[in-house]
């Protein structure tokens, strides 16, 4: 059917397709572009691949199946209605489609719970893993019906980075509404140039990238890019794309130039699975920013973060939370467990050891990394 080689092919690949593109403009599935999504996913079985689908769209199919306006509730409670109803729509969309193809899919639904917990972790990993050695394609989604803010990833590009690093995959592919990353916001620079491959990340580019898109999707490129962040950390490359292009699923898994690549050689060895879950699992609850001799400790040296090199915190987080790691001027640059609440940090901010040591009421944290090297991930 197609000239797709073998030799650059991706052998677990995460998919992950957001609303605008699973959805026509009246909220109703696009049951057309999950057939011919499934036919691709036949094709990779065929070639020896894996596929792991992350679907969005429960949310708006279920506002049309139940006839209330397709913009995004601010009620909770009708949020998770409309999640309940639209997962089933979604889940028989796919039944149909790929059976069709001779393909099973498998739903599994998730919350941040599920992957904060250890052993939860490591059950769904079990699990997946028997769905994948059964031949069966996972449908995971977000389970929107019971998540509130504590527990929720709130968008799909995160929940498909998470899934990724759970099976060790070779390959993310986000089907957008858009083509890629450019270098400028393309809706309202026609000069904007598309960046087919990007390599690591710069506030420039950071800059560049857009807010949410349609109505209908929940991430933009901000979350796209925060995802590929974790996924660059993870050794995992991403690729976004158009995911209406023809063959765009298995052009990206095949290695040929889609949308923009995110490759990962340069950090691949950078962090193990354990270290991983551990920075990067749970909801983040704040943020440290440190000076640049810090910085260079952290990227260079693989340092712990010391309450020296920081300069400021933001945010309200207990010991043994997540925080992130910026610069002064707020670029990301990591992530990971704080040994320190908030209020504690606050007061250690800018001292040295003996700083600490010397003072009566501080002495207790003279010796007390503020995150250590082992729970940090640096992007
Ligand atoms: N989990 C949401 C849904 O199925 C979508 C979240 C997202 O698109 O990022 O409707």
């Amino acid at each position: 059917m197609s000239d797709h080689k073998r030799s650059d092919l991706a052998h677990r690949i995460v998919i992950k397709i957001g609303s605008s593109t699973l959805t026509n403009e009246d909220g109703t599935i696009a049951k057309s572009y999950i057939a011919d999504l499934a036919a691709q996913v036949r094709e990779l079985h065929a070639m020896g691949s894996e596929v792991l689908i992350v679907t969005s769209a429960a949310i708006t199919a279920g506002l049309q199946a139940l006839g209330l306006p397709p913009q995004r509730p601010d009620r909770i409670p009708t949020l998770q209605a409309a999640a309940a109803v639209g997962q089933i729509e979604l889940a028989r969309a796919y039944a149909r489609s790929f059976e069709a193809q001779g393909l099973i899919v498998g739903q599994i639904l998730l919350t941040r719970f599920d992957t904060v917990n250890r052993e939860s972790y490591l059950h769904a990993r079990d699990t997946v893993e028997r769905l994948l050695e059964l031949g069966v394609v996972p449908l995971i989604n977000e389970n929107d019906t019971v998540a509130v803010d504590e527990i929720r990833f709130g968008d799909n590009d995160t929940l498909a980075a998470q899934v990724a690093i759970l099976v060790k995959a070779e390959l993310v592919v986000l089907l957008s509404d858009i083509e890629g990353l450019y270098t400028a916001d393309p809706r309202l620079d026609e000069d904007a140039q598309l960046l087919e491959s990007i390599a690591g990340f710069t506030e420039e580019l950071v800059n560049a990238a857009g807010d949410a898109g349609t109505a209908r999707g929940s991430g933009g490129m901000v979350t796209k890019l925060e995802a590929a962040r974790m996924l660059m950390a993870a050794g995992i490359p991403m690729v976004i794309c158009e995911g209406h292009r023809p063959h765009a699923v298995l052009d990206a898994a095949c290695g040929k130039q889609v949308g923009t690549r995110f490759s990962s050689e340069k950090h691949s060895k950078q962090a193990g699975a354990k270290k991983l879950w551990i920075a990067l699992s749970g909801t983040v609850k704040g943020s440290v920013f440190i000076d640049e001799g810090a910085v260079l400790a952290l990227r260079e040296r693989g340092s712990s973060l010391l309450p020296v090199g920081v300069v400021r915190v933001e945010g309200d987080f207990a010991a043994g939370q997540a925080v992130d790691i910026r610069t002064t001027s707020g670029f990301l640059v990591g992530r990971g467990l704080s040994n320190y609440s908030r209020d504690e940090l606050a007061l250690a901010v800018g001292h040295t050891s003996e700083q600490l040591a010397g003072n009566k009421l501080l002495i207790h944290l003279a010796n007390k990394e503020v995150i250590h090297r082992d729970r940090l991930v640096v992007f």
